[in-house]
């Protein structure tokens, strides 16, 4: 359960926030080093709307990484 599964060209990725059905288009890339070794990689799916307080979530914790594009999450995983 700790590694994203691949998803099929017509799979939607749905943002992560509780309750959320939106589709994501962004992923929050954060790590938490109590929990996590340094190269660990943990992602939230965000869609526009959850993007900013999925970030900001993390963020404050002082786990945030960094935000980018869907896109470039799934094209640096192959
Ligand atoms: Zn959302």
């Amino acid at each position: 359960m700790s590694s994203l599964q691949e998803a099929s060209a017509d799979e939607a990725h749905v943002c992560s926030a509780k309750g959320c059905r939106g589709a994501a288009r962004h992923a929050v890339v954060w790590n938490n080093p109590k929990l996590h070794t340094p190269e660990r990689r943990k992602v939230w799916l965000a869609c526009d709307l959850h993007r900013q307080s999925l970030a900001d979530f993390v963020a404050l914790r002082g786990f945030l990484i960094e935000v980018i594009p869907l896109e470039a999450l799934t094209a640096a995983d192959g």
